[in-house]
């Protein structure tokens, strides 16, 4: 298998094969909105949908630093899937009802995605497969067994279990010795959903501005270099990006993840695979990889590689390091062997946002008009949908249109979350969590222990991810 030809950054493959889109004007210079959206991710351009749709005389402009879907919304794993950072913590917050109502919300969400892109004639190649997450090890089965009925328990029952056998005939993964499946899942082309998502908004009769960094928020202000948007409400649609904003930089911690993409795979070798049911994949590693299967027959895999850039950096354009890209290509090699020469066409990185203590939230602040969503940790993608429909709710009820919602009253609305640490406490924590959880994995694969190795559990009590 070669890397050599392969593209490293680019944004991402997704982007190389859908094309950049055409650039949206800059901010021209001053002007004032009713809500004022600051990133165009899925999260900004969901919010710009949903309130556009409800009070179509709503004056909406979102300010994009460079391109809509810049951003992971651009760069994902595809999985449009119904998990929720910080259920569990919600759980013992509020109680086990109120986190049922969470988790059914985002279970409808993964239908609500699929039916909105038909009714807006977005083609996302979205594919509805479910999600299959596989157990390589006896302490990874038993994860995976407690992590099925905490699910039913939160009320999945659609959920099944696999054994070994079962899981093959769904993909051919070597060593895999069982695995859960949901239905509350599809399969999707990232870019052409926020492509597609973008060009409706506008249709609509939305502002867009690209080429526009947001550098302050505050009360009322979006400030740019380019000048001021005044608008009664203003939300942060930033996640991983929100460190760049003045104030914020302790705020969410930008995590990097990175993905290769191989060239399309001959019938013979799908042979081999199987996965005919094109259900977005993963497993249950501490440092876990997702793949997916594309509408053209690749395989799309993403891992961790390097968590965290010191300062709360950000990459440049998705480039990722050469290192990363063998790791990635050496986890799809043990578990598809037959691709080992297959080619690696791209590969890229990006960031999402992770809250001090994991747990997605979404906020209006009624005092200020402030509003934001994320801190999704890599489950964004149905996610920032959840959010939008909350924000437009809480904007109708503060704006005295609406009362309270089924949605603005789910437990992560308008959660508290302390800051990260100041550096180098930050990046030496997360590095330290990471090389725990990966010795955990490589403990675990050779151990015919069933239990979670303690480097891990203590890990998850550390960081506050437990
Ligand atoms: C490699 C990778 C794989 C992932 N895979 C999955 C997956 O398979 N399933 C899943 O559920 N989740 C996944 N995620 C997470 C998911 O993609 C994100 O949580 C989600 O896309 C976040 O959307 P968003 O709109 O909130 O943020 P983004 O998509 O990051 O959008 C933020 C936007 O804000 C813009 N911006 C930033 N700063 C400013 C500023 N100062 N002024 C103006 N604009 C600004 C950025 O340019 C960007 O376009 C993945 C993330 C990554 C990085």
């Amino acid at each position: 298998m070669s890397t050599v030809s392969t593209v490293n950054g680019g944004i991402s493959f997704w982007y190389a094969d859908e094309g950049t889109p055409a650039p949206r004007e800059p901010l021209p210079g001053d002007t004032t909105a009713d809500v004022c959206i600051v990133g165009g991710g899925y999260t900004g351009l969901w919010t710009a949908y949903y309130l556009k749709k409800a009070v179509p005389f709503l004056n909406i402009t979102v300010l994009e630093a460079r391109f809509c879907g810049y951003g992971a919304s651009g760069r994902n794993g595809g999985w449009l899937y119904n998990g929720i950072a910080g259920r569990a913590r919600y759980a013992r917050l509020h109680g086990h009802d109120a986190a049922v109502r969470l988790q059914k919300a985002m279970n409808d969400t993964v239908g609500e995605v699929i039916g909105t892109a038909a009714a807006e004639n977005i083609d996302a190649d979205i594919h509805h497969g479910g999600v299959l997450e596989i157990a390589h090890s006896p302490a990874q089965l038993a994860r995976l067994k407690d992590f099925h009925s905490v699910e039913i328990a939160f009320g999945e029952t659609d959920r099944v279990l696999r054994g070994a056998r079962e899981t093959a005939e769904r993909v051919h993964v070597t060593g895999a010795v069982g695995s859960t499946w949901t239905p509350h899942g599809a399969r999707l082309h990232p870019a052409k959903l926020v492509k597609g998502l973008a060009d409706t908004v506008e249709a609509l009769g939305v502002t867009i501005h690209e080429s526009t960094p947001v550098t302050e928020i505050k009360p009322k202000h979006a400030v740019t270099p380019y000048g001021t948007v005044r608008a009664p409400y203003v939300l942060r649609c930033t996640e991983g990006f929100t460190a760049g904003l003045k104030g914020h930089r302790r705020t969410w911690l930008p995590m990097n993840s990175s993905m290769i993409v191989t060239e399309p795979l001959p019938e013979a070798l799908w042979d081999t695979i199987g996965w005919d049911g094109r259900e977005t994949l993963g497993d249950m590693a501490h440092a876990y990889m997702y793949a997916q299967r594309t509408a053209d027959n690749r395989i799309a895999l993403g891992g961790r590689g390097v968590p965290y850039r010191y300062g709360s950096a950000t990459d440049n354009d998705g480039r990722t390091r050469p290192a990363t890209i063998e790791a990635l290509r050496d986890l799809l090699v043990r578990f598809f062997p037959t691709t080992a020469g297959t080619r690696i066409d791209h590969a890229w990185s990006g960031v999402l946002g992770v809250p001090r203590d994991w747990c997605a939230t979404v906020t209006l602040d009624r005092s200020t008009g402030l509003g934001w969503a994320g801190g999704y940790v890599g489950s964004g993608v149905a996610t920032a949908n959840l959010a939008a429909r909350t924000l437009r709710d809480l904007i109708q009820q503060d704006s005295g249109q609406a009362g309270p919602t089924d949605l603005t009253t789910l437990p992560w609305v308008n959660h508290k979350v302390r800051r990260w640490e100041p550096e180098p406490l930050r990046w030496l924590g997360v590095h330290a969590l990471y090389a725990a959880y990966r010795t955990a994995d490589r403990r675990e694969a050779t151990s015919p222990q069933a239990g979670t190795d303690r480097i891990a559990k203590a890990a998850d009590r550390i960081s506050g991810r437990g």
